[in-house]
């Protein structure tokens, strides 16, 4: 069975081809980016409906196949913002009809920990979930991926884009925070927000503003101390999921894992309780369509197959989802 994925949840417009054993045949997106500002929902919607033509069009071609030698077609339902969210489905459901392919809507963060397990191995992981819009620390029990941990407000990559853009640098910002981190040796002292399980950066940021502003501090030193904290926060709350849940596995998904700094403290505390760390190719971390095709081969066996009736889910949450092909 082959299955093509539809991704567009916010600033990415992805599709990607997988097969049933899990091999990826295809991975063609395309990010809406800014040199100064940030992101603007109804512009996602408008560069989505521009590219998708010819994010099929690549798709297809890297997998050398044609729409007829597809079985399922998937896109991504939710969480996410809702006229992105809704070209997808469109899109999706004009190719179902149109080539009378049964099509499944999928849950956008399950994919980036289902996507995560098939090429990894991982068998039975945490995931800790640093993206964009969502920040989560996700694992198996009873039935349904349960959220150990979450942010409470912002998504970790919002707040550094945020933060990023306020400095007057464009979208999206991690990538260039983590270059200015990398120069940045004095460590400033932030406030470190776990609440319980949950984490919080609205805090961090407004300290952050009110410090570039009094220009008091290097540029690349407060970038240093900002990962140091808030990769810090992330890797503490996933730890205690391990240990909570037993688990002796840990996944990272989403753009910020992309991160060398979150990547190898995570190595350090995975190596410190014996505990096995997988992280999938940068290509499978950022938003993308083979995550969402993944989860419709999985779902496509017990799911509605039919587009009447379906529709977006922007607030759906993780744990809304009954696991049914476990
Ligand atoms: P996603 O929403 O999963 O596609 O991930 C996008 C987010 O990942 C954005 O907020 C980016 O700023 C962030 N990101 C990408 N690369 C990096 C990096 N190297 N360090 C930190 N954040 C990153
Ligand atoms: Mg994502």
């Amino acid at each position: 069975m082959i299955s093509l994925g539809i991704e567009s949840t916010a600033h990415t417009f992805g599709i990607g081809i997988i097969t049933d054993k899990g091999k990826v045949l295809a991975n063609a997106t395309d990010s809406f980016k800014t040199k100064k500002g940030g992101l603007i929902p109804n512009e996602l919607g408008w560069h989505h409906e521009k590219v998708k033509d010819t994010v099929l069009k690549n798709a297809l071609e890297q997998a050398k196949l044609e729409l007829k030698d597809i079985d399922l077609v998937t896109f991504s339902q939710g969480p996410g913002i809702p006229f992105p969210l809704h070209v997808g489905m469109k899109f999706a459901k004009e190719i179902s009809s149109k080539n009378k392919i049964p099509i499944v809507g999928v849950n956008h963060c399950v994919a980036h920990l289902e996507v995560g397990k098939v090429l990894t191995k991982a068998k039975d992981p945490v995931l800790l979930y640093t993206s964009g819009a969502n920040t989560q620390i996700i694992a198996y029990e009873a039935g349904k991926y349960r959220i150990f941990g979450e942010t409470l407000d912002q998504g970790i990559g919002n707040f550094i884009d945020v933060f990023a853009r306020y400095m007057g640098l464009g979208f999206p910002g991690g990538p260039k925070i983590e270059i200015l981190a990398a120069k940045g040796k004095n460590y400033i002292e932030l406030p470190y927000v776990v609440k319980g399980m949950d984490v919080s950066f609205s805090g961090i940021l407004t300290n952050l503003k009110r410090k570039f502003d009094s220009k008091e501090h290097k540029v690349e030193d407060l970038c240093y101390s900002l990962q140091e904290t808030v990769f810090a926060m992330m890797v503490e709350v996933a730890e205690r999921a391990m240990a909570h849940t037993g688990k002796k596995e840990l996944v990272l998904g989403g753009g910020v894992a992309c991160n060398k700094r979150l990547r190898e403290m995570c190595k350090i505390m995975c190596k410190e309780r014996k505990a096995k760390l997988f992280v999938p190719e940068n290509q499978f971390l950022v938003d993308n369509g083979v995550n969402i095709a993944w989860l419709g081969i999985l779902m496509g066996k017990i799911a509605k197959r039919n587009h009447k009736g379906i529709d977006i889910k922007p607030y759906e949450r993780t744990d809304d989802i009954k696991v049914m092909w476990k």
